[in-house]
């Protein structure tokens, strides 16, 4: 999509740090990391959010889960531990309609979620 932000980032019109990329997603360092480690999985189509599939995606969203296992063991975050969160809609604060989840890691987060 022209506009989006991360489309750009994927398709390399807007400089990146790349981590991972396979047929599913592309993941690169947030520009503003909110932990030591912050990285954006992003979805290799252009969709919103998660409410923007259905049944049919089922292959292609578990591409992404799977995708996000493999930048953890590569980033070397299985030890410690990481967070993954998707941000969705107004009240989440989602501020790119792309879908995309943040890994988050090095440091005790804490046992509230929020
Ligand atoms: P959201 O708020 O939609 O869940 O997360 C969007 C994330 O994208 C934010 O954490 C923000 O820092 C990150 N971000 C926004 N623009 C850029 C950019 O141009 N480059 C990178 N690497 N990250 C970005
Ligand atoms: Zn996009």
């Amino acid at each position: 999509m022209d506009n989006c932000i991360f489309c750009k980032i994927i398709d390399g019109r807007i400089p990146s740090v790349k981590v991972y990329e396979d047929e599913f997603c592309t993941a690169f360092k947030d520009i503003n990391p909110q932990m030591p480690v912050h990285i954006v999985v992003a979805s290799k189509r252009h969709v919103p959010s998660v409410l923007g599939f259905g049944p049919e995606d089922k292959e292609f969203l578990g591409g992404i889960q799977l995708a996000i296992a493999k930048i953890a063991t590569q980033e070397g975050l299985v030890e410690n531990g990481f967070r993954v969160i998707n941000n969705c809609g107004a009240d989440a604060h989602q501020s790119v309609p792309h879908l995309h989840y943040h890994i988050l890691a090095g440091g005790d987060m804490g046992e509230r979620i929020v």
